[in-house]
């Protein structure tokens, strides 16, 4: 599983470091941190975390198993 934070945008609201502490730790009062490849078994956290976020920053890639839903907005031209 791969993580990743659009750190941009990411406001530091730090619901993602209530929410997987083991993958999102924040320095300070803005400064997030994160493992960019956590364990499959945080899998759960990491995506409550991704859901939770109020700026959706955080994008979960690499879902073994299923499906990429991701790639549903794909188009076909011609
Ligand atoms: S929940 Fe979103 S905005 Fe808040 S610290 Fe995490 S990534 Fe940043």
């Amino acid at each position: 599983m791969r993580l990743v934070v659009d750190l941009n945008r990411c406001q530091g609201y730090a619901q993602c470091a209530f929410l997987a502490p083991e993958a999102f730790t924040m320095h300070g009062d803005e400064a997030l941190m994160y493992d960019p490849q956590p364990d499959d078994a945080q899998r759960g956290n990491v995506l409550r975390a991704a859901q939770a976020c109020p700026v959706k920053a955080i994008t979960v890639e690499g879902m073994n198993g299923a499906p990429a839903a991701e790639k549903a907005g794909a188009s076909h031209v011609g």
